[in-house]
């Protein structure tokens, strides 16, 4: 399978999943690309090399993370250009979905390599299949800010999506989250949690967001390892009372003074009218920052 002879035919870069917690996870075809190719670039050299010795692979490794990818692609190329086979990792599921490498698979294809998935787990299908929500049309929206306020704004901007929303989140961040999208889409909007996936502590907690807040809360280990949250699209956007706080509140402050637009904005949102007053005041200031 691996190319040994420089120039015969292009190289290829194999793009490999590898398990999310269960290493029976891992496919036949993952093992003999891994056994092969000339090199590996991994997420994380250790963990890989850890994983592969499970499986008795010994293989040439390189680092291949969100803050080298850009220094070590050069390097990668010319070994694809030499004829070399590269298998692209990371340290769990799917490389490229919330996890490096884009820019290797986007320099490769750039540079004539064959570039060849070697499919499996991934938590974003994993968590789809078993969260019991539509699954027919969804959008990935990858880790949320980690700020409040642009957390909030992310959200609001998504209230009206129809389709299904698929997050992935930190177990220390997910009381914030359902409450910011209670905030935002309703408290009654179903969600489900998918946590520990193929692990042994495997659960899925599904109902409205309200309902799978209180189950958090009462227990504390619906709040550990890793976990994705999906979240049902808006089934009536047209009739829905979700509204854009955040755009509201600055097409009110075009036209009203701050105070007005603050009353209002609560009227209609049922929001706290010194909340906007304060957002009101500190986004007026931030624009005169801008424009002195
Ligand atoms: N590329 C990976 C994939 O395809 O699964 C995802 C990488 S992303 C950096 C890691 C996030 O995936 C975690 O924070 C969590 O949200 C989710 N995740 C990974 N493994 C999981 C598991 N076993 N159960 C639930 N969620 C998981």
């Amino acid at each position: 399978m691996t190319q040994d002879l420089p120039g015969s035919e292009p190289a290829t870069l194999f793009v490999v999943a590898t398990p999310i917690g269960n290493l029976g996870d891992i496919s036949t075809r993952a093992l003999e690309v891994l056994a092969t190719v000339a090199v590996v670039a991994a997420e994380d050299t250790r963990h890989t090399r850890a994983l592969l010795s499970r499986f008795g692979i010994s293989a040439v490794l390189v680092s291949l993370h969100d803050h080298n990818e850009r220094r070590q692609v050069p390097a990668l190329i010319t070994r694809l250009q030499q004829g070399q086979d590269i298998a692209l990792v990371s340290d769990a599921g799917t490389p490229l979905i919330s996890d490096p490498g884009y820019r290797l698979v986007s320099e490769a294809r750039a540079n004539g390599a064959v570039v060849k998935s070697v499919p499996g787990p991934s938590a974003l299908t994993a968590a789809l299949s078993v969260a019991g929500l539509p699954t027919d049309r969804f959008v990935f929206e990858g880790f949320l800010p980690p700020k409040t306020s642009s957390r909030r704004s992310r959200l609001s901007a998504l209230a009206l999506e129809p389709r299904t929303l698929v997050f992935f989140e930190s177990p220390r961040r997910i009381m914030a989250t359902l409450a910011d999208l209670a905030d935002s889409f309703g408290a009654g909007r179903r969600v489900a949690i998918a946590r520990e996936l193929t692990k042994h502590f495997e659960t899925v907690v599904c109902g409205s967001i309200e309902q799978v807040a209180s189950i958090l809360l009462s227990d504390e280990s619906q709040r550990r390892g890793e976990l994705v949250l999906i979240v049902a699209g808006n089934d009536d956007p047209i009739a829905s009372t979700a509204i854009d706080k955040e755009f509201l509140l600055e097409v009110l402050g075009e036209v009203l003074s701050p105070r007005s637009a603050s009353r209002v904005a609560a009227r209609l949102t049922g929001g706290g009218k010194n909340d906007y007053y304060r957002k009101l005041l500190a986004r007026a200031g931030k624009d005169g920052d801008r424009s002195a």
